[in-house]
């Protein structure tokens, strides 16, 4: 594994649910389920009916909230505010994540499709709040969520980033292949042992691994 592509890096995107915190901590599990019961509320429909569509948008749009923007006119601040009504305690501090975060050279950046509150809360949860000088959320992409290009395009245009000078890290392998295609260094968090596709650069388990990496390869 070549990793001297590291050392002149000034960029580094992070993918907030399931990147800078684990899959098992259950957080985005809890965010489903009030997804499932906004739905299943305001469209008064059954539970499964619910599910059912939260799914079908979220693949056909990127995110749920944009299919029910598009076919039901739904109020995205009100959707954000309940479905990110959730329990944090299951986030852990991470002194070896935070101190991995730091030795980065240059800026950390989080990139979500959730909204900034949400984000920020998580990131306080982790203790690792002050690292990034920005949270590109789903406000500031006027509700066009990753994967779509328009979505990324307003990321590299806001913070003038130098593709071929930025990583980006992302748990979901769909969210990354654009950003390969401009130059970007991709990183797949994930332990399944997925076939690894062109446009993954690198794939680790945690990003806590990842770190631990990057920040060799440069000492
Ligand atoms: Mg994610």
């Amino acid at each position: 594994m070549n990793l001297d592509i590291f050392n002149d890096k000034t960029t580094w995107l992070f993918d907030l649910d399931n990147t800078l915190y684990p899959e098992k901590s259950g957080v985005f599990e809890q965010i489903d389920e009030r997804m499932k019961i906004y739905i299943s509320q305001k469209l008064k429909i059954s539970k499964e009916k619910a599910f059912d569509l939260q799914k079908l948008f979220y693949k056909k749009y990127g995110t749920t909230l944009s299919g029910l923007i598009k076919h039901y006119d739904v109020d995205p601040e009100e959707f954000l505010e309940f479905v990110h009504d959730i329990n944090f305690d299951n986030l852990k501090k991470s002194n070896k994540l935070k101190e991995n975060l730091q030795l980065l050279p240059g800026k950390c950046i989080v990139y979500t499709n959730g909204d900034s509150d949400y984000a920020s809360k998580i990131l306080e949860s982790l203790g690792i709040k002050t690292i990034f000088t920005d949270i590109f959320d789903i406000r500031k992409a006027d509700y066009i969520p990753k994967p779509t290009k328009i979505s990324f395009d307003m990321l590299l245009k806001k913070y003038s980033i130098i593709p071929e000078r930025t990583v980006f890290f992302d748990d979901l392998e769909k969210n990354l292949v654009y950003a390969f295609q401009k130059g970007i260094t991709t990183i797949h968090i994930s332990d399944k042992k997925n076939v690894k596709k062109p446009y993954i650069s690198f794939r680790f388990k945690t990003v806590i691994n990842a770190l631990d990496m990057i920040i060799k390869s440069m000492e």
